[in-house]
């Protein structure tokens, strides 16, 4: 169902934006845009990075002889686990994502306002933030979000006047949204050796080593594997679907 903006004038609002937002949005305007449009505060999901590392090495330390740790944060792997690989579907990581745990802390930090998720693909929006409704209260996509500047007449072209996040996110969390560049090889490494860890956005790639696993015969030990190329910013809900990939990337690596 559509987004209804009246309800922003009604009460208050924050937007957490998924770090590939750089795609389709200038980053010197978004909170500007945002705030026009009626949201009380705006954040980036990039803060929730280092939180949800936090947790995933906690886990991995508190369970170190468990055989696999697949990452939880893309809806889509976790579904192909459950329906393809319900053998390999223990190994799943306790739902850790940047989102949820940029929603826990908004509801700390804005203990009044609706959280709404700005996604780059409806898998967070369908599956993921449903399984966290007590979190989250709506998910608009970039594309939705594209449409409603342009219902509301928030031209990308207007001077908003620079306004900065209410909450920022560090450099290392805005590069999330690209597959490998989340450090997550860098944090892992005092557990886990080089080796042991696959990090992938191919899903031919993803298919063949998860089909290995299931026979149990892989060196291959922590999965840190999304299902869109490049990672996030391969999102289905991306506006700038005809920007190639290495340019999504590079917009999400200058903003970092
Ligand atoms: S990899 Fe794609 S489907 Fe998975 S969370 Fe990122 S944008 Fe969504």
């Amino acid at each position: 169902m559509k987004f209804d903006c009246k309800k922003l004038f009604q009460e208050d609002f924050v937007a957490m934006l998924a770090p590939s937002y750089v795609i389709d949005f200038p980053a010197n305007k978004i909170v500007g845009m945002l705030k026009k449009l009626g949201f009380t505060n705006v954040v980036e999901v990039a803060k929730g990075v280092e939180m949800a590392n936090n947790i995933s090495m906690e886990y991995i330390r508190s369970h170190s002889s468990q055989k696999y740790f697949i990452s939880s944060h893309c809806p889509t792997i976790v579904a192909l686990v459950n329906n393809r690989f319900p053998e390999l579907a223990e190994f799943l990581m306790p739902p850790r994502s940047p989102m949820v745990e940029m929603a826990k802390f908004c509801k700390i930090e804005f203990p009044k306002s609706k959280i709404v998720f700005i996604s780059p693909c409806y898998a967070k929006k369908n599956l993921e933030a449903k399984n966290h409704s007590e979190l989250i209260d709506d998910v608009i996509t970039f594309s939705e979000l594209a449409e409603l500047f342009k219902e509301h007449s928030i031209d990308i072209e207007t001077d908003f006047g620079f306004q900065r996040f209410d909450v920022e996110g560090e450099s290392a969390g805005r590069k999330f949204a690209v597959s490998g560049r989340s450090d997550s090889a860098q944090y892992l490494k005092p557990m886990l050796k080089d080796e042991e860890i696959l990090i992938s956005s191919d899903i031919e790639e993803i298919l063949h080593n998860l089909k290995l696993a299931v026979g149990g015969n892989l060196s291959y030990r922590f999965f840190d594997i999304l299902s869109c190329r490049g990672g996030c910013v391969g999102g289905l809900a991306i506006v700038s679907r005809d920007l190639p990939v290495e340019q999504r990337i590079f917009k999400v690596e200058q903003n970092s």
